[in-house]
């Protein structure tokens, strides 16, 4: 029945369409942290947090608003009043940290980091752009143009001119190894240089607070505070991308940019995902003096549209009365010190890190510093085995394991999910030690 599906899958839909695991899931349900196949089989899900659903599957409070607004009208268009959409954007608004700020709602990540770059590209009358080397924005025309890191975007012919600082990832590259004081010294005369590069007008810099796709890399908290420093010399724009970071899912922080706190809100800020537990919102804010730089009207079909503007609301009503932030911040640092010490004398893993529920483990070839996708493809498929679902991220390869579990996750359950992995990691490298000694075997027989 499921490879049926896969193969009608195959037959319809594009190559670059990449599915999970080598028998790829049918999903049927959900519920809390937990999802069901169609095979009927029950998975704690470590990874639907990043995915779309940021409090729990089958959230009550969202499924009656999602079920109620559409008995009454699903209609959507940015040409009538709509309730929902003001009454949630007044609350980002607020929370976002933007003086005099202006929300737009789009339906997706892709759509917001597009949006931030027209204004930034408007406002600043220049179509010359800062990225970070390994960034992850979307898959639009546009925002494939910003995107570091090509394994999991194409390359394009965008008008955009990208120009790529160093920063966003912190344990490799030329600058490993350095104090946090050091690194940010190194990634700040970095950028100073490739300004110096630059063809008049820079219109912004776009960064993920905590890299998503990349790996779930932080940099050191400061760094943007510094290079906000560099770019209001310049009068260059910081567009903080929140699509994995917004909400409290970093746990000390409502959003990433909030660990480098000295350098105050980003000039715009982006967001989508979890916002809608599943329904497609994104948005941007902005101040209203960069928001309004655009000169003619608008319309959004489907941004702000009322049935994912009630889910909105009643997500993010019981993220904020049930201190899921605080949750985040104390489910996740057990997490933390469970893995760490799940990985403690495997020397396939070669770091855990994070922030709050968004945890990363990179898997390298054991003994050395080389990333290997193959420890954790082995892990993710182990963990599918115990019951478990991950995702996977990190550079060209996909060798970091990547945990975002919805932030309403339990101690009980991180516990649990522990334990899944501390077998699956030491699976992976059992197979890692069998392969090398296999290839050792091999070296020695061809000698
Ligand atoms: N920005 C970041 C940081 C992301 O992780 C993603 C999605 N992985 C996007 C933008 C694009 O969002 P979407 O898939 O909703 O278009």
């Amino acid at each position: 029945m499921n490879s049926e599906l896969h193969d009608r899958h195959k037959a319809v839909l594009p190559d670059w369409i990449a599915l999970y695991y080598e028998r790829p899931i049918e999903l049927t349900h959900g519920e809390g942290r937990h999802v069901w196949d169609a095979d009927g089989n029950r998975y704690l899900d470590f990874f639907g947090g990043i995915l779309t659903t940021m409090t729990a599957h089958a959230l009550p409070e969202v499924t009656k608003a999602v079920s109620e607004q559409a008995a009454r009208i699903l209609h959507s268009s940015t040409l009538y009043l709509d309730r929902p959409m003001v009454e949630l954007a007044e609350r980002v608004a607020e929370l976002s940290g933007i003086p005099d700020p202006r929300v737009f709602f789009t339906t997706s990540g892709t759509e917001a980091n597009d949006t931030a770059l027209l204004l930034a590209t408007t406002y600043r009358r220049s179509n010359q752009i800062l990225a970070m080397r390994n960034s992850y924005h979307g898959r639009s025309f546009s925002t494939v143009g910003i995107t570091g890191n090509r394994s999991w975007s194409p390359t394009s012919l965008s008008p955009l001119q990208t120009l790529y600082v160093h920063g966003g990832v912190r344990g490799r590259g030329p600058y490993a190894g350095l104090s946090d004081a050091e690194f940010i010294k190194a990634c700040t005369a970095d950028l100073e240089d490739v300004l110096g590069q630059a063809c008049g007008q820079v219109a912004a810099l776009i960064a993920e607070p905590v890299q998503g796709v990349g790996g779930f890399t932080s940099p050191p908290d400061g760094l943007f505070a510094a290079f906000r420093e560099v770019l209001d010399r310049h009068g260059i724009l910081w567009i903080s991308d929140e699509v994995q970071t917004g909400w409290g899912r970093t746990g000390d922080n409502f959003w990433g940019w909030q660990a480098h706190d000295a350098s105050g809100p980003p000039d715009v800020l982006t967001f989508a995902k979890g916002i809608g537990n599943g329904m497609s919102i994104g948005g941007v804010v902005a101040r209203a003096e960069v928001m309004n730089c655009l000169g003619a009207n608008s319309i959004s079909t489907f941004g702000g549209s009322p049935i994912t503007m009630a889910a909105g609301l009643a997500n993010l009503t019981h993220l904020l009365e049930h201190d899921l932030q605080g949750n985040a911040r104390r489910v996740g640092g057990l997490l933390m010190d469970r893995l760490r010490t799940a990985a403690a004398g495997l020397d396939v893993v070669r770091e855990v890190r994070g922030r709050g529920l968004m945890i990363g483990i990179e898997l390298v070839e054991p003994g050395s510093d080389r990333p290997s996708p193959d420890a954790a493809s082995a892990v993710l498929e182990a963990a599918r085995e115990g019951g478990l679902l991950l995702g996977k991220g990190g550079g060209h390869n996909s060798s970091v394991l990547r945990i975002a579990p919805p932030l309403s996750l339990t101690a009980a359950e991180a516990e649990e999910g522990a334990e899944i992995l501390a077998t699956a990691l030491r699976t992976a490298q059992a197979m890692a030690d069998g392969s090398a000694e296999a290839a050792d075997e091999a070296g020695r027989s061809t000698l």
